[in-house]
């Protein structure tokens, strides 16, 4: 710590508190509707969530009678004593005049709400913007405009948000003539080194398919709309920032402001920058690379630095996802990270344009000093602040520093609300500086201290952290294994190599396993890749009558020793088979992608929720494994525990080829039981992959049979085998009613009555609710609709919205799925792949021939190429009786159908004979609570996608036509595959009777 830089930062900030004693930024102001409200979500959490929730809702309430059910929803009944008065008089009488009452209360309430917003905002339209920009610039203030706009859902939304900018620099460039530089600048420039115009842009608005996972092609997408924008402004001699967004974009960002700055067409134009996040603890990496950048190529460039405006959303999806936590999670880590990276930038003042960005005054006398003790000339480096947040630091830096310029995003509220709820985040949290300083009256000292020193001291007073947490048998607490990362450029990276490695081994002949040794047969089937059939993966041995008999056998004869085994020993060869698959998961990705046609992230959550059965079900024997005293009392000892069956069938399904496969068959094992495995003919590579996984990780010989073969040949056969104690299956109603009813009946020999566990199909279905919101809704009915092809029990083929919401949100789904590109799923470009195989293929351009009988085709696309692909079909009109609402296609062809109410809405949602899995998008308290009740549906989701269950946190499975057994992933599952026992003994001896801890005896 520089201690005389530091007295004089102390001293420029006590200087710059000193001049703006008295004010307060307007959002603080307690004279005003907006401060007051604030001051009661500082004050109240619950008030906070709701408020926020409200401002999320409001722009989707368009009819009076919407406002008025949700003001009562959101602030009356539990709770609303903590509301303020403003709001809960308005909420309570809206619910108790009706009528005119509640209207105006109502607009009140919503012209109130937009008036906040509209103090973020400098115009909704391109015209209202430049006006209050020609107003912003004659108060000195310089501006940089930004389009307010969040997720782009299409092409269509992606060009029209090019286009909005391309319009309000058309509207700039007629006013620019007439604005004189600021702070007398000569010429054309601000300050004298400026540009007057200033653009700031969101890069993943310009193309609705950006995603990590296609680094390139998101790049090239982006750069196709962001040329014609940058063009635009450099024929106006102005300046261009691109923002920065989560941290998924981050990388293609950073990546295609370098293309862009090296562009032969722009190479000469040095106003480019781009922006930082400090609170990422990446950043200093990436600013040492940005400069390294510059020094290589001569090239002048600019840098914003701002702290970063997502820290929730990157800490929370961290979290769910199972990754790192990429930000510093405490605040003046990220104000220490704020300093060094501004510091290292000054330093480089010569090739880098250097953008302050921040309201903290701590923050900008740092900068302020550092730029001074480093002689960094003054039109080198500006600061920035946000349009209508912290008025008061923006005109002391005005006064101090001159240079100041203001983000100004304008648009639509609809958009803008999001935006608004990041400030009111922002302002709001603890940890703001704005909120500390002018609301929470902290003293100056604290708030000017450095905080390096603040950081010793909290670190000083928290207690140290705590070891993990631990299950029964000495495990850790199961945890999921983490998503895919593909901003990680390495996995990025080893899937092409992995791809070519399975490639290198196609056409390769798989065995039999039975009791340990590989048994090769003449009947042999191909599997293929469905992108192209050609391409053979493997041929693969198929069990007849005669092998089943063997593999039967071989299960029984393993049996004793296995039973015997103890349950931790047991489980841990499922840990070790975790830990293998962990080490291979891109190969065993790799090799899905090209025999079952899943795309990279989809195949890798396969694999992932593999790994996660292992784990779980481990840890579920190890507690199940104990003997469960009950009762009591004294002089009885009743012990309850569970034993295996003895020879189990498993019957797994192509879509979910590891995972399912694995779920059944660890199950199965973990529990005592011996395994005959059948796979699915389109899946048998895979299904290998985890007979090799077993045999690697110790499993002993005969426990684990892999028995590939024709359903018509032997699958009766293994369902009907005497010595067969269950089945375990995945897969279609047909074959699933076919297997109960075999198992049913008992053949002679047959000693046990079998357990079938059977998960069919499904008809899922999503409600769209007149408030949902639409950019979440449009991309999880998307993603559950026709991820891997619509081929999932859990995916989604058909969804209800509510009249008043239907048109817009069935044009935004039909210009989304119009959008998405459909091919070989090993390019990761492609959202969607082709289907599994030629039988799939017909199946669904059957039911595209229903569809287009039955209703009115919005969206039919089909894959080029010698692929099986089967056309991608959005159909409307559609009714409960259709046979396009009441029975499963498993491909990509969804139904759209209209309801008139939400209850209407459950009600078609329920009228099918199965239930399965669900989906709610609501912003009604009330609706979401009546979903809970009615939707009846093994597992509900809300205002999220409606695939891809989680092991332990979402138990997967469904009632009705759909299954029969307890979720998979659930704590009730391995115990299907065992039978309860229970010992009683005497301990009575002639009147002896020892006394037991835990027996119910006298003190
Ligand atoms: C002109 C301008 C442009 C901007 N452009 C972008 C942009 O492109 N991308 C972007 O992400 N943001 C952008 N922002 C928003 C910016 O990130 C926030 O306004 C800024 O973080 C607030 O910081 P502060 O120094 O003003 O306030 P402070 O109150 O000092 O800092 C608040 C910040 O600290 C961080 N923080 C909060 N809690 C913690 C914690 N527990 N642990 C660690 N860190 C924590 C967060 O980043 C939070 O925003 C921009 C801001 C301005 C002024």
């Amino acid at each position: 710590m520089d201690q005389a830089l530091e007295a004089k930062i102390v001293a420029r900030g006590k200087q710059f508190f000193q001049s703006i004693r008295g004010e307060a930024p307007s959002i603080f102001n307690k004279g005003f509707w907006t401060g007051k409200v604030m001051d009661w979500a500082m004050k109240n959490e619950d008030f906070k969530v709701q408020l926020f929730r409200f401002v999320d809702v409001l722009p989707y309430l368009t009819t009076s009678d919407a406002l008025r059910r949700h003001i009562e929803e959101y602030f009356t009944g539990q709770g609303a004593a903590d509301i303020p008065a403003v709001l809960k008089w308005g909420a309570e009488k809206s619910g108790m005049f009706g009528g005119l009452a509640a209207a105006v209360m109502g607009k009140a309430i919503r012209s109130n709400i937009e008036g906040m917003a509209k103090g973020f905002i400098i115009g909704q339209t391109a015209k209202e913007a430049v006006k209050s920009i020609k107003k912003l610039r004659k108060d000195g203030f310089a501006f940089t405009v930004d389009l307010l706009g969040e997720a782009t859902m299409s092409e269509a939304e992606a060009d029209a948000y090019r286009d909005g900018y391309l319009e309000v620099l058309a509207a700039i460039a007629k006013e620019q003539p007439s604005w004189t530089a600021l702070g007398g600048g000569k010429g054309d420039l601000d300050w004298g080194s400026a540009p007057r115009v200033n653009v700031s842009i969101k890069p993943s608005a310009l193309f609705s398919q950006a995603k990590p996972v296609d680094m390139e092609g998101s790049i090239t997408g982006i750069l196709s709309r962001l040329v014609p924008v940058y063009r635009a402004t450099r024929a106006m001699g102005g300046a261009l920032c691109i923002d920065m967004e989560a941290l998924k974009y981050k990388d293609m960002t950073l990546e295609l402001f370098k293309r862009l700055r090296t562009d032969p067409e722009f190479r000469d134009y040095p106003h480019l920058s781009v922006v930082l996040q400090a609170y990422l603890k990446d950043t200093e990496h990436d600013l040492a690379d940005l400069l390294a950048f510059a020094k290589a190529e001569g090239l002048p460039i600019g840098i914003r630095l701002v702290k970063g405006a997502y820290w929730d959303f990157e800490t929370v999806v961290a979290k769910q996802m199972g990754w790192e936590i990429p930000v510093w999670t405490k605040k003046p880590e990220t104000d220490a990270a704020y300093e060094r990276l501004s510091t290292e930038i000054l330093r480089h003042a010569d090739i880098v344009y250097f953008q302050a960005a921040s309201h903290n005054i701590r923050t900008i006398s740092h900068v302020m000093e550092t730029a001074a003790a480093l002689c960094v000339p003054g039109n080198r480096y500006e600061f920035q602040a946000l349009f209508g947040m912290a008025e008061p630091v923006r005109k002391g830096l005005l006064a101090v520093a001159g240079r100041v310029r203001l983000y100004c995003p304008y648009g639509e509220l609809l958009p803008g609300m999001a935006y608004l709820v990041r400030r009111l985040l922002e302002n709001t949290a603890n940890e703001s500086f704005l909120r500390q300083s002018f609301a929470d009256g902290q003293a100056e000292e604290l708030l000017l201290e450095n905080p390096l020193a603040t950081l010793a001291r909290e670190t000083s007073t928290t207690c140290p952290p705590s070891s993990p947490p631990v299950s029964k048998g000495g495990l850790t607490r199961f945890a999921n294994h983490p998503m895919p990362d593909f901003t990680v450029a390495d996995l990025r990276a080893a899937f092409p190599r992995a791809l070519a490695e399975v490639r290198a081994a196609f056409g390769r002949t798989i065995p039999l396993v039975i009791g340990g040794q590989e048994i090769l047969t003449a009947d042999r089937l191909a599997s293929v890749n469905p992108a192209d059939p050609d391409e053979v993966v493997a041929q693969v041995c198929q069990a007849g009558t005669a092998e089943i008999d063997q593999a039967v056998s071989a299960a029984k004869a393993a049996f004793e020793g296995w039973r015997a085994a103890a349950p931790q020993d047991r489980a841990a060869v499922l840990l070790k088979a975790a830990d293998i698959a962990r080490e291979r998961i891109v190969a065993l990705s790799a090799l899905q992608v090209l025999e079952v046609g899943k795309q990279w992230d989809q195949a890798y959550a396969d694999v992932a929720e593999a790994i996660d059965f292992l784990e779980y079900y481990a840890r579920e024997m190890i507690r199940l494994g104990a003997p469960r005293r009950m009762g009591n009392q004294p002089g009885e000892q009743n012990r309850l525990f569970y034993e295996p069956k003895g020879p189990v069938a498993v019957i797994a399904p192509w879509n979910f080829p590891l995972a399912i496969a694995c779920g059944m068959s660890a199950a199965a094992v973990v529990a005592g039981n011996c395994v005959v495995f059948k796979p699915s003919g389109l899946a048998s590579a895979v299904g290998f992959g985890l007979c090799e996984i077993f045999r690697q990780a110790g499993l002993p010989d005969g426990v684990f049979n892999y028995c590939p073969g024709r359903g018509s040949v032997m699958g009766d056969h293994l369902v009907e085998h005497p010595d067969i104690t269950m089945i375990a299956f995945t897969g279609s109603m047909d074959v699933g009613l076919r297997i109960m009813e075999k198992a049913a009946r008992v053949v002679p020999g047959q000693a046990y009555c079998k357990r079938v566990v059977a998960e069919m199909g499904g008809k899922n279905a999503i409600i769209i609710d007149d408030d949902a919101d639409l950019d979440e809704a449009v991309s999880s009915v998307l993603y559950s609709a026709f991820g891997f092809q619509g081929q999932k029990c859990s995916a989604c083929s058909r969804v209800i919205v509510l009249e008043p919401i239907y048109e817009k949100f069935t044009a935004r789904l039909k210009e989304a799925a119009g959008s998405v590109k459909i091919g070989p799923s090993e390019d990761p470009a492609n959202f969607m792949g082709p289907v599994v195989d030629a039988g799939q293929q017909k199946t669904v351009a059957h039911y595209a021939d229903i569809a287009r009988a039955e209703g009115r085709i919005l969206v039919e696309r089909l894959g080029a190429g010698k692929g099986c692909y089967a056309p991608m079909v959005i159909v409307d009109g559609i009714t409960p009786e259709h046979r396009l609402a009441q029975e499963e296609v498993f491909g990509p062809i969804l139904a759209v159908m209209k309801a008139k109410t939400f209850d209407t809405a459950i009600d078609m949602a329920n009228a099918t004979r199965f239930a399965l899995t669900g989906g709610v998008f609501s912003r009604s308290p009330k609706n979401l609570e009546t979903a809970k009740k009615r939707f009846r549906v093994g597992n509900l989701y809300i205002n999220r996608n409606i695939t891809g269950a989680l092991v332990e946190r979402q138990p997967f499975g469904g009632a009705k036509m759909s299954g029969v057994g307890s979720k998979a992933g659930g704590p009730d599952y391995l115990l299907q595959f065992m039978d309860p026992r229970v010992v009683t003994e005497n301990t009575i001896r002639r009147g002896f009777t020892p006394i037991e801890e835990g027996d119910d005896w006298f003190e």
